[in-house]
């Protein structure tokens, strides 16, 4: 196709979001000669950037996730992507195309693919708010290292609590996972991984309904789910901390209007990762999909890209 000229405002492809399906997009959109720009605004891997080790992307045995998204992003600039940081306000479609918002910025596009991903969910007990960064945490990697030595509980049963307590048994004296059945959503696998690491133990049928104290954290009140019943422990105050993995939501405030969602709160698309406004694409995370996978959000860019190529294509032909 013929390689449009664009001043540093107009692209072809506009690419919202800097995570796996977002590299992944930009990587297939450059090698089409698109001219395409990747808005990111924080660590290049997006959800992945925090994750401690990926170990389950094809031809990738190990890898941090934040390795492997500084890999994806210096490939697809190698093939011609440029990137950007910014925090995008507002994606507006219009007659010749979309006009793009960001705090620094305002960018014209052909075709847009947002990939925006997921948010973490609250654990929705009393005093979240209240302690968030005070005891109350959504990233071990991130604030881990605040809990050497002390003694943490990790809410949840996916994969991501599974995870989480493991880089946390490296660091912490005592980790234990609050599951609210008597079973993990996680794999088997990934459960069993659990039983290598001696400090690390499982409350299960149990929640948090609420975490109390002065500055930080001192008392935690826990529920038996089996039967009701509460009860509250304490702690010298900043010994404790509480670690929210009960998984994610997709990140789809910028699309509203342009898109319809589905009932997990996902964008739905065609199998092109097409939406209901010609020339947006979504992929990754913030679509509803049974599996939010690096595999499946780097797959959704490919499919993305490819089909913004043609819409672009289509408007010159
Ligand atoms: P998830 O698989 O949706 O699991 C969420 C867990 O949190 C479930 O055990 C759920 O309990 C529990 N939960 C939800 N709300 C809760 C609440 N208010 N209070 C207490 N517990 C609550 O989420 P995830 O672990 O974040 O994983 C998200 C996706 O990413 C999954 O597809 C997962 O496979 C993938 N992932 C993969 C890897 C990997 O393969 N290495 C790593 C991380 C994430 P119930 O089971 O009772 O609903």
């Amino acid at each position: 196709m013929e390689v449009l000229m664009s001043t540093p405002n107009q692209r072809d492809l506009v690419i919202i979001g800097g995570g796996p399906a977002g590299y992944s997009a930009a990587l297939y959109a450059a090698r089409a000669s698109l001219d395409t720009l990747v808005i990111e605004q924080g660590m290049p891997g997006g959800q992945i950037a925090t994750s401690d080790m990926i170990d389950n992307y094809p031809g990738i045995e190990q890898c941090s996730g934040a390795e492997l998204g500084q890999k994806m992003k210096a490939h697809a600039e190698s093939a011609g992507a440029q990137s950007t940081y910014g925090s995008v306000q507002s994606l507006i479609r219009h007659e010749s195309g979309f006009t793009i918002t960001t705090d620094m910025d305002s960018i014209e596009a052909k075709s847009v693919i947002v990939a925006t991903g997921a948010t973490p969910r609250p654990g929705n007990f009393s005093g979240e708010e209240t302690y968030r960064g005070r005891g109350v945490s959504y990233c071990a990697t991130c604030d881990g290292m605040f809990y050497r030595g002390k003694h943490v509980f990790i809410i949840g049963g996916g994969n991501s609590a599974v995870e989480e307590a493991l880089y946390l048994s490296n660091l912490a004296d005592q980790v234990e996972i609050i599951v609210r059945r008597d079973v993990f959503r996680a794999p088997r696998g990934m459960v069993d991984r659990l039983s290598a690491k001696p400090n690390i133990s499982i409350r299960y049928q149990t929640s948090i309904i609420e975490v109390a104290g002065s500055t930080f954290i001192n008392t935690i009140t826990f529920r038996d789910n089996a039967t009701g019943k509460t009860h509250v422990e304490s702690y010298d105050e900043g010994s404790v901390g509480v670690f929210v993995a009960v998984g994610h939501d997709p990140a789809t405030n910028l699309v509203a209007g342009l898109a319809e969602l589905g009932p997990d709160g996902g964008v739905l698309t065609d199998e092109h990762m097409g939406t209901t406004t010609p020339g947006l694409y979504c992929a990754g995370d913030m679509r509803s999909k049974s599996l939010r996978q690096v595999v499946t959000a780097a797959a959704d860019g490919a499919i993305a890209a490819t089909a913004a190529y043609h819409y672009i294509e289509s408007l010159t032909a």
